[in-house]
C-alpha cells in the first residue's frame, strides 16, 4: 500500500509503483544552487531543476520582480489587451535575434512552444497557397515534447510507442553524433553525412513537407548528443533550397546554455522559427515563446479574421512569468553570464578530466554549461542507482540512460564544481 499523499499526487515520467521502495525527497525550500529537504539535508541541484534553473532557487531579483509585479496586475488575457512585461519581453528577445525574429507567440509550456511552431509553419504554406505542405521532418531520438503534436517530432521509443496510433506520422532524418568521430571521420564529415541524408528526403518530398524541427547543438533529452555547428549551417542551406521552414527547439539549449544566448548563434544562422522555454523565466515559472520571422508573421497579416494564427492559451503572456523572465534577462547583463560560464566550462573541463582516465567511461563532451559522458556496460538499473547514490553525496541527478550529465546554474562557484564533481565520482 503506498501511502495516502503519495497515491494523491501522480508524479510526471515516473512508475508510481517504485516510489514504494524508493522514497520522494520532500523538498522545503531552496536558496541558490542548494535545495534543502524537511530534515534539513541539502542537494546540490546539479541539472538546474529540469533544465530550468539558470540562476538559482529564490535568487531576490527574480522574486523581486515577482513580488512587485504580483501588487500591480497578476494576470489579464492577451487578446484585445496587453502589458509592460510582454511587451518588453518581446522586444528584448526579438533585438537578441537582431530583429530576424521579431515576433513574439507565447504560451506556458515547452510542448505547446512547439505546437504553435509547428501549426504556424503549416498555416504559413496555407496562407502563401501551398497547403499541400503538411509534414514535418524531425532528427532520430529527437526529443520535442510529449503532447500529441509535440509527440509526432519526437522519437523517443519510451514515450512514443504506446501512443503511436494517435500521432501524425513524421519523417525522420540521420542525427549527428560526434561521438562517432575517429581520426578518419571528423565532426564536420559526420555533419556533411547526416545532411546529406536530410537532403535525400527533402529532393523527394519537399512539395509535402512543411518545416524541419531540431535541437540545434545538443539533443539533450537524448543524452546530451552533439553535433558541430556546421549541421546547422547546411540544414539552413538546405531549407531555403528547398522551400521549408527550419523549427530551432531551443527550450533547453537556448537562454545561454551552450554558450551563446540562442545556440543557432554558434552557427551563424537564423532558423524562421524558434521555440524557448524552461530557463526563459529563470526557472520559476511556466513560460514558453515561439519566435518568428517577419515573412511568417506578414503572411497571416490580412483583413481576414481566418488567416489570422487562430492558437490561444489562457495564461498566454502571463505578466509574472513575463517579469520573471525580464528579471532574467537583467541577471545575464549584471551577471556578465556568456562571459562567466566561459571560465566556469574551463573549470568544468579540469574538474571532470578523471572521467578520461577511468576505462568504464567514455564521450567526455561539453557544450557550454552542458557536461556529459556514457557510462560502459551499465547495468538496467544504473539511472535509478545514480539517482540514489547522489542523493546520499548532497547532489541531484538523473542520468539518462547510461549517459551520466550535469546542467549545472549558471551561480555554481568553482569550488561547488569540484565539490560536485568529486560527489559523481564517488557515485560512480
Ligand atoms: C523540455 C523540452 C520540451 C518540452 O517542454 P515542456 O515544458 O516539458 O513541455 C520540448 N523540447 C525540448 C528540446 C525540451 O527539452
Amino acid at each position: 500500500m503506498v501511502s495516502r499523499s503519495l497515491a494523491a499526487v501522480w508524479h510526471p515520467c515516473t512508475q508510481m509503483k517504485h516510489h514504494e521502495t524508493i522514497p520522494l525527497i520532500p523538498l522545503k525550500s531552496g536558496k541558490g544552487i542548494w535545495l534543502y529537504d524537511a530534515q534539513g539535508n541539502r542537494y546540490l541541484d546539479a541539472i538546474s531543476s529540469w533544465w530550468t534553473n539558470l540562476f538559482g532557487h529564490t535568487h531576490p531579483s527574480i522574486t523581486g520582480a515577482i513580488k512587485t509585479q504580483l501588487d500591480t496586475l497578476e494576470h489579464a488575457m492577451l487578446a484585445g489587451c496587453t502589458h509592460e512585461p510582454v511587451i518588453e519581453l518581446s522586444e528584448r528577445l526579438g533585438q537578441k535575434t537582431n530583429g530576424q525574429l521579431g515576433h513574439a507567440f507565447y504560451a506556458s509550456d515547452g510542448a505547446s512552444a512547439v505546437e504553435i511552431a509547428l501549426k504556424m509553419s503549416f498555416h504559413y504554406w496555407r496562407n502563401v497557397g501551398k497547403s499541400s505542405k503538411t509534414e514535418f521532418v524531425a532528427l532520430e531520438n529527437s526529443y520535442h515534447g510529449e503532447t500529441l503534436g509535440a509527440l509526432s517530432v519526437t522519437d523517443v521509443a519510451l514515450f512514443k510507442d504506446t501512443y503511436q496510433s494517435l500521432l501524425k506520422v513524421s519523417h525522420l532524418t540521420l542525427a549527428p553524433d560526434n561521438r562517432h568521430a575517429t581520426e578518419q571521420l571528423t565532426e564536420i564529415d559526420i555533419a556533411i553525412n547526416a545532411a546529406k541524408n536530410l537532403e535525400e528526403i527533402l529532393e523527394i518530398h519537399h512539395d509535402t513537407i512543411a518545416a524541419v524541427i531540431l535541437e540545434p547543438l545538443v539533443q539533450c533529452a537524448t543524452g546530451m548528443v552533439m553535433h558541430h555547428p556546421e549541421y546547422l549551417k547546411l540544414v539552413r542551406q538546405l531549407c531555403d533550397q528547398y522551400h521549408v521552414h527550419l523549427i530551432a527547439d531551443e527550450i533547453a539549449v537556448g537562454c545561454g546554455r551552450t554558450g551563446t544566448f540562442f545556440a543557432c548563434e554558434q552557427a551563424g544562422i537564423w532558423p524562421d522559427l524558434l521555440t524557448l522555454s524552461k530557463g526563459i523565466s529563470g526557472g520559476y515559472l511556466p513560460l514558453s515563446v515561439c519566435l518568428s520571422s517577419d515573412q511568417i508573421y506578414q503572411s497571416f497579416y490580412h483583413d481576414t479574421f481566418s488567416r489570422g494564427f487562430l492558437h490561444s492559451h489562457s495564461f498566454t503572456g502571463n505578466p509574472l512569468a513575463c517579469a520573471a523572465a525580464n528579471a532574467t534577462l537583467d541577471l545575464f547583463d549584471q551577471l556578465n553570464t556568456l562571459e562567466n560560464n566561459k571560465l566556469l566550462g574551463a573549470h568544468l573541463d579540469q574538474a571532470f578530466a578523471w572521467v578520461n582516465a577511468d576505462s568504464r567511461f567514455s564521450h567526455l563532451r561539453r557544450c557550454g554549461m552542458i557536461l556529459a559522458f556514457d557510462y560502459m556496460n551499465s547495468p538496467p538499473t544504473f539511472s535509478r542507482d545514480i539517482f540514489t547514490h547522489g542523493l546520499e553525496q548532497e547532489i541531484l541527478i538523473r542520468p539518462i540512460g547510461n549517459t551520466v550529465y550535469i546542467m549545472p546554474p549558471y551561480v555554481i562557484s568553482m569550488d561547488e564544481i569540484d565539490f560536485l564533481s568529486s560527489a559523481i565520482r564517488k557515485c560512480v
